[in-house]
């Protein structure tokens, strides 16, 4: 044998040995053996440096350092599930998506709904090529050389697969991994980790891959992305099965409510015998037909819920109410109790909401109070015992001025929130608000993390999110922790944001319930800052899903001449404060209505999107007599299908859509 044939034969031995291994608990050699194999294909491929291959066993074994991880945007984006904790909403669920489909939907796909970090996976002619966190859903982080070390992962697919994909899965840390960590962690006086699931998504993100190696993390697949041939979600789970994924047994095809119940009954009874945490049952409709015809809300897929176990449930002793204040000045207090252990995770604090919520559950210092946590949830006080209350409690008095500046605090008429009012000149939201303003999702300033903003807001060097924008590098050099070259980086990226959108603007500027959609919404239809400036009230409710709410919140913003004087400031620097036209590529759509069905070969939906708007289209999700072309990818919907016939509304596939751009 060449030693290229000794170094493919190894190769191929050790991975097949590895997949038995992990996914089938089949083990043909001894680990001795295995590793014997390994060090060998080791010794080789260092003396042969030119037989190189980026899915080798040998990766598994780790070594290669990430130093900063790149993001990159997922081609279909990672949405949330909607979930419930309630049979009842089930069923409903079911009565809402059979209205919108039109008939009776009843193939379902059952699954345990795994704890841990989702990871999203691009193979290329059966190689992995790319591993991808769910990051905001949107885009992710590139963890490619960390999720290769996770042996349960195939490098190699086996058996007739499509040519390219993506896969979805969970990854996790099996309960005994995680105990023997924190064993080991505790002999070498190191802190130890808090539950399975924290420590998973944590390990995604460790720069030695080695360490990722010794972690025994595995994946669980639940979902396949790009592959347009199957009709059933579960059969293409079973495909993935073949390809070398590890698909939990567990799943189950249930085609009535009852048979969901059963499912959920099974495990929410078994689930404490699983070696691995899960949180609750996930729920699809079955034919991947109907689930393109249901397609997603903006957050959701609406063909999937997922039925979330009760939260396990632990009295303690309610101790304190302190307040914090948040970037828009709202006050939220914070139950401090007696620390216990929930879930896995030690708890000492949950947030108490707002006076309604103190008074509804009737709470003084002193009580026993339930606090309940699942998951991921977050800690929340669900009651107190009313048995035990001690004969000495306090009352819990609510407080009337701001615990950071001391200016009286407001409610809001029909809000529950207290709010300190004093926005510019409360420390608290002061950084609040410029750490969002130059945050990631926000002007996105590369190096300006929150204890950055901290330290140049209490140096005197910036008092407001203007400020930024006449930084001196002067100034920030000598700062602690601050070299020149990462002065002059920061420099940098400040001037790089600048180029940001004014729907990002918008966002950034941190109105309160001015979120990333609405922003967008807002930035859409005026255009720009002095048209939202210059609205009446009903310019603004006018707008597409614009409430009363927002609206108020809006107008006090624009009505403090604080707030207008540091628009003028960033408009000065050049900050985007109009919807840039120039980026319109065409007005070749003039205004036409348009429709996105189906999946696309070659565009994700969003770029599809993005081009309809960039090229004066508007968007819509009906189709209608005011519809004027649907884009059609695969398996675009039956309804919409018969709608554009019975209306002969053009169906042009997605190269269609390109060409008629490029006329
Ligand atoms: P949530 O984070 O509660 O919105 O739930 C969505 C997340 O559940 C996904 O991003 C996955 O990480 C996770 N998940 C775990 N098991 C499954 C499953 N069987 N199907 C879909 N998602 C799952």
């Amino acid at each position: 044998m060449t030693p290229e044939e000794q170094i493919t034969s190894l190769r191929n031995k050790l991975h097949h040995y590895n997949y038995l291994y992990y996914n089938k608990d089949e083990s043909l050699i001894s680990d001795l053996e295995f590793d014997m194999l390994l060090k060998k294909l080791e010794k080789l491929e260092k003396k042969y440096p030119q037989f190189y291959d980026e899915n080798s066993p040998t990766v598994r074994v780790g070594g290669e350092i990430t130093k900063k991880f790149k993001s990159f945007s997922h081609r279909y984006p990672m949405y949330s599930l909607a979930n419930t904790y309630s049979k009842n909403e089930i069923i409903e669920w079911i009565k809402r998506i059979e209205k919108k489909y039109g008939n009776k939907v009843n193939d379902f796909n059952c699954e345990l709904k795994f704890d841990g970090a989702s990871i999203n996976l691009y193979y290329e002619r059966g190689k992995l090529k790319r591993a991808l966190t769910r990051g905001d859903g949107i885009k992710g982080d590139d963890v490619t050389l960390n999720i290769k070390t996770i042996k349960n992962i195939p490098l190699i697919l086996n058996g007739i697969y499509p040519e390219k994909f993506e896969i979805r899965g969970e990854v996790i840390l099996p309960i005994d991994s995680f105990i023997n960590l924190n064993n080991e962690r505790k002999a070498k006086g190191l802190p130890l980790f808090s539950n399975p699931r924290n420590t998973a998504s944590g390990s995604l993100k460790l720069q030695d891959s080695k360490e990722v190696a010794s972690r025994k993390l595995k994946c669980f697949f639940y979902s396949v992305v790009g592959e347009n041939s199957s009709i059933y979600h579960s059969e293409l789970l079973e495909k993935s099965r073949q390809w070398g994924f590890f698909i939990p047994e567990s799943m189950k095809r249930a085609n009535s409510i009852n048979e969901i119940f059963d499912f959920i009954d099974f495990w929410e009874k078994k689930k404490s015998e699983l070696p691995y945490e899960i949180d609750g049952i996930v729920i699809k409709v079955n034919s991947i037909k109907i689930q393109n015809e249901l397609d997603f809300t903006s957050k959701v897929p609406r063909w999937a819920i997922s039925y979330k176990f009760k939260a396990e449930r632990q009295s303690t002793k309610l101790l304190s109410v302190t307040y914090q204040v948040g970037r828009t000045g709202a006050i939220t207090p914070v139950a401090n109790f007696e620390p216990i252990n929930l879930s896995g995770t030690i708890v000492k604090r949950a947030s108490l909401h707002n006076s309604d919520q103190i008074e509804k559950l009737g709470l003084r210092i002193g009580d026993y109070v339930y606090v309940e946590k699942g998951g991921e949830i977050i800690p929340k006080i669900v009651g107190f015992d009313k048995l035990r209350r001690p004969s000495l409690v306090n009352d819990i008095k609510f407080i009337e001025n701001c615990p950071d500046c001391g200016s009286k605090l407001e409610k809001i008429q029909g809000e529950a929130q207290h709010y300190c009012k004093a926005e510019n000149n409360c420390k608290t939201q002061i950084i609040g608000k410029i750490q969002h303003f130059v945050s990631r999702k926000g002007m996105n300033i590369e190096g300006f993390g929150s204890e950055r903003v901290s330290l140049l807001f209490n140096e005197g060097i910036i008092n407001n999110i203007a400020d930024i924008y006449e930084v001196e590098i002067e100034k920030l050099i000598n700062l602690e922790g601050m070299a020149e070259k990462s002065a002059l980086n920061l420099i940098e990226s400040i001037k790089q944001s600048k180029k940001q959108p004014f729907q990002k603007v918008l966002f950034s500027i941190g109105i309160r319930h001015v979120g990333e959609t609405v922003a967008s919404k807002l930035a859409n239809h005026f255009e720009s800052i002095d048209n939202l400036i210059n609205s009446s009230y009903d310019d603004l409710v006018s707008v597409e899903e614009i409430g009363e709410k927002i609206v108020n919140s809006v107008k006090n913003y624009f009505e403090n001449p604080e707030n207008l004087l540091i628009i003028e400031r960033l408009s000065d620097a050049d900050i985007n404060f109009k919807i840039d036209k120039t980026k319109n590529k065409s007005n070749i759509l003039n205004g036409d209505i348009i429709v996105i069905s189906g999946t696309f070969e070659n565009l994700t939906r969003e770029k599809i999107k993005q081009l309809v708007l960039e090229n004066g289209g508007k968007l819509s999700s009906a189709v209608n007599s005011k519809t004027k072309i649907i884009i059609g990818g695969e398996s675009i919907g039956p309804t919409k299908k018969q709608k554009a016939k019975l209306l002969n509304i053009p169906i042009i596939s997605e190269n269609d859509f390109l060409k008629m751009l490029n006329t």
